[in-house]
């Protein structure tokens, strides 16, 4: 390779052959290229495009880790219009590519000419999922740091067993507290160490906000886990209590319409208590949160996703009511009004729910008939077929959704019923759907 600074345009037969090779997408003809003297690596054609980021838009992983091992600058900035690698990536659509990027130290921050980061871009163009893997992106190696004892420390801040889920945590992309206390019930080694990885969460904190590239979104994020952390030790430690007993003071709904006012209340102290009260992205949060009635749309919880994962169309639509999981495919058999992602989440769910269903059903019916009668009207003479459910004609709801609730996926294989119940459960599936008796 030559070390000449590349020029725009500047392109040599074999650069050309490279650039052509890469969206041709030949990775043998790329490392025969490649291992020439006279072809650059970081050469930029006539928009000021590197091969790198050719091989980032066409989405070609394997390419783009060849050409980052031959030392391909990720952070290349010479194109027309500032776009970088990993902003090709993000409009690639592609997660594998993206994620290559950003474990190759690609700067989330930079802005095209436009002002745009690559996570702007990629919702710009509708890439949610790239949105929330930019915005979550935390390396390994970056967490690793902090199994190691530093200057003068005799202990290192996080201990190197606990790395793995401490990991797993800062990059689920799930925010509800109920699911991050499933991940520490889960991983039993972590409730002894609450207190340690909140207090690493803080560090964490303060370095995405004092570091050259501010984070606010990582810095708000594990502000937000480490208030789950210090609650979830409350339980355990001051109270004595149990993780399954903190869940259910989450999901706990009131009396007139199953809302769940304890986590609302807990999201919006978590969210004040963000310690950098000139961060924009607080202020933003907050700006949404205080006019809204707790009991009214939109909650803390889903404004704080929508911030830190940017905005996801729809997505409510398909969370499980306890846990936020997306793709929730289960409906409660009785109200048809809540879906779970499976047994075990309707199972901590039903001693609220239990209290609410009957209303649920009844409003429920009401929109079926009203949507019957609408279609009817509407489609004269034709004929209606259920959506492959046998039980009942289920293939309409009230927002005209087509028959996606009867899922003949298959079956969620549940928990065992735990210890502590106060009432006694039976959950059995009908045509997909979770069907639960007390005996
Ligand atoms: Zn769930
Ligand atoms: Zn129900």
């Amino acid at each position: 390779m030559s070390n000449m600074a590349p020029k725009k345009g500047d392109l040599n037969d074999d650069e050309k052959d490279l650039i052509a090779q890469i969206n041709a997408g030949d990775i043998s003809q790329v490392k025969t290229l490649l291992s020439k003297n006279n072809v650059r690596v970081d050469c930029l054609d006539e928009n000021g495009m590197t091969p790198l980021q050719h091989a980032a838009y066409k989405a070609q992983t394997d390419i783009c880790q060849v050409l980052l091992k031959n030392g391909a600058d990720v952070n290349s900035n010479q194109h027309e219009h500032g776009y970088t690698a990993l902003m090709f990536a993000a409009l690639s659509g592609n997660l594998e590519v993206t994620r290559v990027m950003l474990e190759a130290g690609a700067r989330t921050s930079t802005v095209n000419t436009v002002g745009r980061t690559a996570s702007q871009m990629a919702a710009f163009v509708g890439q949610h999922a790239v949105v929330s893997l930019i915005n979550n992106f935390f390396s390994r190696e970056e967490l690793d740091h902090y199994t190691k004892p530093q200057g003068v420390e005799k202990e290192p801040k996080l201990p190197p067993s606990l790395a793995d889920c401490v990991h797993k945590l800062i990059l689920m992309s799930n925010l509800n507290p109920v699911k991050i206390i499933l991940h520490l019930q889960e991983n039993p080694e972590f409730q002894d160490e609450l207190v340690t990885v909140a207090r690493l969460l803080d560090t964490l904190c303060t370095k995405f906000m004092k570091q050259s590239e501010t984070n606010e979104v990582m810095a708000m994020k594990v502000h937000y886990q480490g208030c789950v952390l210090r609650e979830a030790h409350k339980w355990l430690v001051e109270k004595n209590d149990t993780l399954q007993n903190l869940m259910k003071y989450f999901l706990k709904g009131r009396e007139k319409d199953g809302f769940p006012v304890a986590q609302e209340k807990f999201l919006r102290l978590s969210i004040r208590s963000f310690p950098y009260h000139e961060s924009e992205l607080l202020q933003q949060i907050v700006h949404n949160v205080a006019p809204v009635t707790v009991g009214d749309d939109p909650t803390a919880l889903s404004i704080l996703v929508s911030a830190i994962n940017g905005h996801q169309s729809a997505a409510a639509e398909d969370q499980c009511f306890t846990c936020g999981e997306l793709q929730a495919e289960k409906k409660c058999s009785a109200c048809k009004k809540v879906k779970y992602c499976g047994q075990a989440c309707q199972k901590l769910h039903w001693f609220t729910h239990k209290k609410v269903c009957a209303t649920l059903k009844a409003e429920y019916l009401q929109e079926q008939e009203l949507a019957q009668k609408m279609k009817q009207q509407s489609l004269e003479g034709q004929e209606v077929n259920g959506g492959g459910g046998t039980e009942q004609q289920t293939s309409t709801t009230g927002d005209g959704d087509p028959g996606t609730e009867i899922s003949n996926g298959a079956a969620h294989s549940g928990n065992e019923p735990q210890d502590e119940e106060d009432i006694n459960i039976e959950i059995v599936e009908a045509d997909g759907d979770l069907e639960i008796t007390e005996t």
